[in-house]
């Protein structure tokens, strides 16, 4: 929802000052998903509002649920006939988790993603960003689902950090207390490795949890399948994770994706393990290890022994890592699946 234009438009109908919050407190917190259903309001103000603003910047075109009912997705039409998308996963029962896209499509590449492949077609403004939460606020009362909708995680379509200006705009929105009113520790910003966005999150957001798509512990590796290595290597990274712990001593979680025989091996864990330890402050170091899901690339999944295998190896070293259980896949809504269509 457009706060300001819903301001002025209050303005200009000779309204108290309160009423923007009684709106606010409907549509962010309680869920409205139109003004018609704020009965606060009197019948001649929703009338004019619903007739003037929409609550939404999109309209979702197809919503796809998983057979276990803990990951759902939806496809959205934006205004100017793009599509993004937006993932609700439920990580564990009774909690529900949306994973947010920062941008129609992605610049940075990275050969194992769907979104990627796709290249970048325009940034996502806050408004878009933010009313994808309220999206599945509103989805969540009208399906009379329950649950504690807790966490937010920056992890769909986009680099977040490409889109610094719209996405710190969305952050603040989202933990404006007259607004959604997220805790900051609830909110997780995840960037393919990007240092300058890295340290503005650790200046304007410290306590917004930071996850860094790692995937390669190997230069070579990683400048060939995430190009944005190229400019950002790992001593880049490693450098930048460090002036991250000078300021703030918060976890910060590697994801890995685990591609057969590409990233997988004990070579590899040894690389991730060097790299780690490098960094310093490795017990602020998780890595979360993600058994990759299809997108139709030359890409596989490592088996679910080599993951474990790769797992106990990083845990014998003192690597804190866990496998995670890679939600939506059946729905094309888990990681590197998001393509902006049906
Ligand atoms: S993995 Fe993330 S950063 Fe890389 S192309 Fe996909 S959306 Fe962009």
């Amino acid at each position: 929802m457009d706060i300001r234009k819903l301001e002025e438009k209050l303005k200009e109908l000779g309204q108290p000052v309160f009423r923007l919050k009684q709106i606010q407190k409907a549509v962010y917190q309680d869920g409205a998903s139109a003004f018609s259903e704020i009965t606060s309001l009197s019948k001649d103000l929703r009338e004019k509002l619903d007739f003037e603003m929409k609550i939404l910047s999109f309209e979702s075109v197809q919503i796809l649920q998983s057979k276990d009912g803990e990951s759902i997705k939806a496809l959205l039409k934006l205004n100017d006939g793009n599509f993004t998308e937006t993932v609700l996963i439920a990580p564990k029962p009774g909690t529900w988790s949306a994973c947010i896209s920062s941008q129609v499509g992605c610049p940075m590449g990275c050969k194992f993603c769907a979104t990627g492949k796709l290249g970048l077609k325009r940034n996502l403004t806050s408004e878009e960003i933010t009313d994808q939460v309220l999206f599945w606020r509103q989805y969540l009362k009208s399906n009379k689902i329950s649950g504690n909708f807790s966490n937010i995680v920056y992890m769909g379509m986009g680099e977040p950090f490409v889109n610094w200006d719209q996405v710190r705009e969305s952050l603040q929105i989202l933990t404006d207390k007259n607004l959604f009113g997220f805790g900051s520790r609830s909110i997780s910003v995840s960037t393919s490795g990007i240092p300058e966005g890295i340290a503005k999150l650790a200046e304007e957001f410290p306590q917004v949890n930071l996850a860094l798509s790692l995937h390669f512990a190997d230069d070579q590796k990683r400048s060939e399948i995430m190009p944005v290595n190229r400019k950002n290597n790992l001593e880049s990274l490693k450098k930048s994770l460090q002036a991250y712990f000078q300021k703030i001593k918060r976890k910060i979680f590697l994801e890995y994706i685990l591609l057969d025989r590409i990233n997988d091996s004990r070579q590899d864990a040894d690389n991730l393990i060097k790299f780690v330890r490098s960094v310093g402050n490795a017990h602020l170091l998780h890595v979360n290890l993600i058994r990759y899901n299809s997108t139709g690339s030359e890409f596989r999944a490592s088996s679910r022994n080599r993951a474990q295998e790769f797992k106990n190896y990083l845990l014998k070293n003192h690597v804190g890592a866990t496998i995670r259980k890679s939600a939506g896949d059946e729905i094309a809504g888990a990681c590197g699946q998001l393509a902006g269509k049906s």
